[in-house]
């Protein structure tokens, strides 16, 4: 598999380290200061877009032009997604987009939602717990929430609890409780590093490569898990 990123900052580096260790070759590096155009003499590549939300719309259309697949790791463009779908629809490119990439959160999730489909008629209270280390600026982090939205699937108009911990230097830990009189269960996810990341968007790149269309992660997810 040969890819080439868009977007060469912490993402964009770890990509590179972890595509060498797996021998997916990054033929380009596009940057701020040397952006991906659309007369760029590409072939047989998969983009990997890891880089600013004003960014995104433009490599949508240099894919289009171009017929590459393309990933889309980038978050902040929600504003921007029926735009970016049209372009990538209305081509013979295909992309895949995620707010997160890492297959064990994506896991998490659904366990999560199995634990409370399970769980939710009985006498459990449901919590969510989200330590981040102390610089992160946002608080839910945007797992918590997709965390709670999940849940909220069982528990309807019940607001699942989080509580957030900014301190330290913990990269990223996330609980799912539920507390009985008897008992408690405890589902926990913690990111040592940016690798799962960058190995999930290494795995949608591969998927993407030769199909159309415009798909959420989930889809991959959805081909390479075993059913539940
Ligand atoms: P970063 O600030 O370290 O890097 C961003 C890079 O994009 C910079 O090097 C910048 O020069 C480059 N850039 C800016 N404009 C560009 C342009 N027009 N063309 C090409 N490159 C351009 O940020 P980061 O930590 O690497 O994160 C990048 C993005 O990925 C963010 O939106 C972040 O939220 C997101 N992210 C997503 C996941 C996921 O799993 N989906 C995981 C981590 C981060």
């Amino acid at each position: 598999m040969r890819i080439a990123l868009v977007g060469y900052g912490r993402m964009g580096r770890v990509i590179d380290e972890v595509a060498a260790a797996r021998g997916v070759e990054v033929v380009e590096r596009f940057t701020r200061e040397r952006p991906l155009r659309t007369d760029a003499d590409l072939k047989d590549v998969t983009l990997v877009d890891f880089s600013v939300p004003e960014a995104v719309p433009e490599t949508a259309r240099a894919a289009a032009e171009l017929s590459l697949p393309l990933v889309i790791g980038t978050t902040g463009w929600n504003d921007h997604v029926d735009e970016v779908r049209g372009v990538i629809e209305g081509s013979r490119a295909g992309a895949v987009r995620a707010a997160n990439f890492s297959l064990g959160v994506n896991v998490f999730y659904r366990l999560a939602a199995q634990a409370s489909r399970m769980l939710a008629a009985f006498e459990y209270d449901p919590f969510i717990l989200d330590w981040h280390h102390r610089f992160k600026q946002d608080s839910p982090s945007g797992t918590a929430l997709e965390i709670r939205r999940r849940m909220s699937r069982s528990y309807g108009e019940r607001e699942v609890p989080i509580a957030c911990q900014r301190a330290g230097y913990v990269p990223s830990e996330h609980s799912v409780g539920f507390d009985s009189p008897a008992d408690t269960i405890h589902l926990q996810h913690r990111a040592r590093n940016r690798q799962g990341f960058a190995e999930g968007a290494l795995l949608a790149a591969g998927w993407i490569a030769g199909r159309g269309g415009f798909h959420d992660f989930e889809e991959v997810l959805d081909d390479v898990l075993p059913a539940a």
